[in-house]
């Protein structure tokens, strides 16, 4: 078949999951909107302040927004958060305190925590915060008995929604909501904490409204729509944000001062497009699993699956190819088109690494982005496409590129 049919079956194939995804984005997108008509934004709330920033009217808006589209208590949303992992790392900080365990139940978290736990003089470990952790099972569910074993000598449970740069699938909301619950069984005290990165507003509700007592993740991922510049948010129970925000700022100041500068406005205009932006993401990631799953190649999930996260994991079998795909997104992407991706020893990576990411906003993996490390399997971590019709195009530029059809 040429790229041309290829292409034109897989978004047939996709119509079925496009009509649930256009109903999740109208279901999202309404949702948002009623918390900005609520919590009454106004013209006034973009104007930011200077200095100490009190009474920044703005600021306070965005966190009774956050608070309402995610089901919480309160949040805590701030552009000085520098990324996901700085705002997963001050919820761990602020609420764990010496002699507490840490238990996460989805196996080793994301790469950037695993410093953040250990290995490092401001590791969690150096305050005698201990950590244990629960890997899912072989099929990818958690191993619930385990986790009733374990809970009752946990301060904390852990969760990672999405698949990070491993072979699990995600956790489906339901399946969270399983958690707490034989977590709390087994321990009602326990509080349960979610790194919510890549999963945000891709089911109708987010774990704060299934029993997590916090979420975390970063504003140029889901939340940021592809049009906030830089951020990320704690949100759920009150008492612990509050415990977050004393971590950011300092015990007394807490989420009261901070000045915003010029951020308000775009963390307000990326939150109410995040709605469509996610679903943009679900359908470029379900067009592409149709279509590289009838070139033959592994894609997880499979385009009829459940979608829980943004993430599309390929499996292309041979450098070459890793390479040809991502130089074909790069070159479909609006800004720095013209170079060419090459692996490299990242710091952190034990292998070469190569990466496309085209975007407006630096790192921002809501914008079609793609990662792979060099090795067998020569599997690729792409996601984004807050933009359809484009992302679409990225994509079909890297089928063909690979099959050099
Ligand atoms: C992106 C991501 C993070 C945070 O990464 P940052 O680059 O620090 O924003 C954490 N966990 C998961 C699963 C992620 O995908």
């Amino acid at each position: 078949m040429n790229i041309t049919a290829l292409t034109d079956k897989a978004e047939l194939l996709s119509q079925v999951k496009f009509a649930e995804i256009s109903a999740l984005s109208r279901f999202s997108s309404e949702k948002i909107l009623r918390a900005f008509t609520n919590a009454r934004v106004s013209s006034a709330d973009f104007a930011g302040t200077n200095g100490y920033g009190y009474g920044d009217t703005g600021r306070e808006r965005i966190d009774t927004v956050f608070a309402e589209i995610t089901g919480s208590e309160a949040a805590l949303v701030r552009h000085n958060f520098i990324n996901g992992t700085h705002a997963i790392a001050t919820a761990l900080f602020g609420v764990l305190r010496p002699g507490d365990l840490l238990l996460s139940v989805t196996g080793k978290p994301y790469n950037t925590l695993r410093d953040v736990i250990s290995g490092k003089p401001g590791s969690l470990s150096a305050y005698n915060i201990a950590y244990d952790e629960i890997s899912l099972l072989p099929d990818g569910e958690p191993d619930y008995a385990a986790i009733a074993d374990k809970a009752p000598r946990a301060t904390a449970i852990f969760i990672q929604r999405s698949r990070g740069y491993t072979f699990r699938p995600a956790l489906g909301i339901d399946t969270i909501a399983k958690i707490v619950s034989v977590a709390k069984l087994a321990n009602p005290g326990v509080t349960v904490l979610v790194d919510n990165c890549y999963g945000e507003l891709t089911e109708k509700k987010e774990p704060t409204e299934v029993g997590a007592d916090l979420i975390m993740g970063s504003l140029i991922k889901n939340f940021g729509g592809g049009i906030t510049d830089t951020g990320g948010y704690i949100a759920g129970r009150a008492d612990l944000v509050s415990l977050a925000a004393d971590r950011l700022t300092t015990p007394g100041i807490g989420g009261e001062a901070g000045s915003t500068g010029n951020a308000n406005r775009g963390i307000l205009i990326g939150l109410y497009h995040s709605g469509q932006a996610v679903g943009n993401a679900l359908r470029t990631a379900v067009f592409a699993q149709a279509l590289f799953g009838l070139m033959g190649y592994g894609v997880y999930p499979e385009y009829s699956g459940q979608h829980s996260d943004i993430v599309t994991l390929l499996e292309l079998g041979s450098e070459e190819k890793l390479l040809k795909f991502c130089r074909a997104v790069q070159g479909a992407s609006p800004v720095d088109s013209f170079l060419t991706p090459e692996p490299w020893d990242m710091p952190g990576y034990d292998c070469r690494v190569v990466m496309a990411a085209g975007a407006f906003t630096m790192g921002a993996s809501i914008e079609l982005s793609a990662d792979a490390p060099v090795i067998p399997p020569y599997a690729v971590w792409f996601q984004g496409g807050n933009i359809y019709d484009t992302a679409k195009y990225g994509i079909v530029q890297a089928a063909a590129a690979i099959e050099e059809l």
